[in-house]
């Protein structure tokens, strides 16, 4: 860990030299190492920073670290882009903005932070709650960032990073309604929505909804469709992802306490244990010169209204 760390280093001392050079092809949203957001002078030393004036998919001009050819590290190289399964309807952390067509949030700049540190492109791939594990078994995507929670039980499918944000769960009501929580929706025996192959489907039943009572959707956005023509009374799921869907949607609101909690990991298929390792230095790295701060302060705080949290990366 320790020297894939100093390696990691060496390529963002050697980046902040590199001058010129071509401006990625592919997006042209911000990259967040040199928003204004950012703190003062983070951009020169910022991976992100250096892919921004890196010819794309040339690790080697980059300034980043060249991987062994048979590696996972090298394969990703080799293609020259990095593809990350992300929400594309999850304002906050991916969201694919309809007029730019860029993918916008926390997780698609993650996104974009691993592929700078790599030298390659960031692709995105849409990936609903249902497909994160598939894709990844597919080896459709090299990584999904797609507000999944890390757990047990899909430990034993798929590896997960560090935890790069701690969501919990909670419900979404309209604001004309008396549901204060789970419980009550619960006690009064009414639709509940949410996402199908989630933890929060899980968490529902186990709060005590029952299946006639448990109604599914592919997306969070037609959860959120459902709630508001009255085919449910909630829509619950992580907390950060019901912000957007209240900012989306008039007349919704966010309610009661955090009734589980949601460690977000980044997930990647087993057997590619130096992505995982590189994808943690690189959160280590984000928590420690300010940039998983200054990402938090551009997509979350806008919602939460909360100061950046300590990156919980080693719970
Ligand atoms: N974080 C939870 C999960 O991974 C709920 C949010 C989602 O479905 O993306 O299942």
């Amino acid at each position: 860990m320790r020297s894939r760390l100093t390696l990691l280093m060496a390529a963002v001392v050697l980046a902040g030299c590199t001058t010129g050079g071509a401006t990625p092809g592919t997006s042209a949203a911000a990259t967040p190492g040199t928003s204004p957001a950012s703190p003062a002078g983070s951009a020169a030393e910022s991976p992100a920073g250096s892919a921004a004036e890196s010819p794309a998919g040339s690790p080697a001009g980059s300034g980043a670290a060249s991987f062994p050819a048979d590696s996972t590290l090298g394969q990703i190289q080799a293609k020259g882009e990095l593809t990350c399964g992300v929400k594309f309807d999850v304002i906050a952390f991916g969201f694919r903005n309809p007029t730019s067509g860029e993918v916008e949030g926390f997780d698609a700049d993650l996104c974009r932070e691993i592929a700078a540190a790599l030298g390659v492109e960031p692709k995105f791939v849409e990936a609903i709650s249902a497909n994160r594990i598939p894709f990844l078994l597919e080896d459709r995507v090299d990584l999904v960032i797609s507000t999944m929670t890390r757990n047990e039980e899909r430990l034993q499918q798929i590896d997960f990073s560090k935890i790069y944000y701690l969501a919990g769960q909670r419900i979404l009501v309209k604001s004309d309604s008396d549901y204060q929580s789970i419980d009550d929706l619960v006690a009064a025996g009414v639709p509940v929505c949410s996402g199908q192959g989630s933890t929060s489907e899980a968490n529902l039943r186990e709060a005590g909804v029952t299946e006639d009572n448990l109604v599914l959707f592919g997306t969070y956005t037609e959860a959120a469709a459902a709630l508001v023509d009255g085919r449910c009374d909630a829509v619950s799921t992580d907390d950060s992802i019901l912000f957007g869907l209240a900012a989306q949607n008039e007349g919704l609101e966010v309610r009661g306490e955090r009734f589980t909690e949601e460690p977000l990991g980044i997930g990647i298929k087993k057997g590619k244990e130096d992505l995982v390792e590189f994808v943690n230095d690189v959160l280590e790295a984000m928590a420690e010169d300010g940039r998983w701060a200054a990402l938090y302060d551009k997509h979350i705080k806008p919602y939460t209204g909360e100061e950046a949290p300590e990156p919980p990366l080693d719970m």
